[in-house]
């Protein structure tokens, strides 16, 4: 959680599993929430970590977020690691879901948003098993044909993380898109 002009109030939605997380040395992910979260917030909010606590800012919570009201996390049910990614000169986002998937609702908000603003959209699924999360997830991708056919090439390769996909695109050389932003 992190302050800025919005609050975060009772929204846990980062700290509940849903982003792989460390807090006191403990991993934090599906199925097993912080410790310290509460239905009311976090209960060592002035004491949270710094690291990521403190510095952690979801998409909804940026400055000048363009986040509408109702895509608040807890509610639109997607946490968005806002601009966490770069490609090719262009900013990426990353958006995880709370639960198994992403309403169509926020997810149609997040293409439209992906689509006007030239922002490739990368996207996770949580795999559910007998009522319980495995910890896989599936990757999905909005965003020019060949940063999809990039992200799809690393799938395997980073054991379908989201995030190790998106530092290695990051790392990749800037070498400008051919065409325009497109699903
Ligand atoms: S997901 Fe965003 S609004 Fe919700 S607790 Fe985290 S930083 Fe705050
Ligand atoms: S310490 Fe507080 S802010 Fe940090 S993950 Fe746990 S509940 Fe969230």
């Amino acid at each position: 959680m992190s302050s800025s002009l919005r609050n975060c109030d009772s929204c846990t939605a980062c700290c509940d599993g849903w982003l792989k997380i460390r807090i006191d040395g403990q991993e934090v992910r599906q199925g097993k929430p912080c410790p310290h979260s509460c239905k009311t917030g976090c209960r060592i909010y002035a004491n949270r970590p710094q690291d990521p606590c403190v510095e952690f800012v979801c998409g909804w919570m940026t400055p000048d977020s363009p986040f509408p009201e109702w895509m608040k996390p807890d509610a639109a049910k997607v946490v968005v690691l806002y601009g966490c990614g770069t490609w090719r000169g262009l900013k990426v986002d990353l958006a995880v879901p709370v639960g198994r998937i992403i309403p169509q609702g926020s997810l149609n908000w997040l293409r439209n948003h992906a689509s006007v603003n030239t922002r490739p959209l990368i996207w996770t699924e949580n795999e559910r098993k007998n009522g319980k999360y495995t910890g896989k997830q599936s990757v999905h991708v909005y965003g020019p044909p060949e940063f999809q056919q990039e992200v799809r090439e690393l799938f395997v390769q980073h054991a379908g993380d989201a995030m190790g996909i998106l530092r290695a695109i990051s790392l990749a050389p800037a070498i400008p898109p051919s065409r325009p932003h497109a699903a």
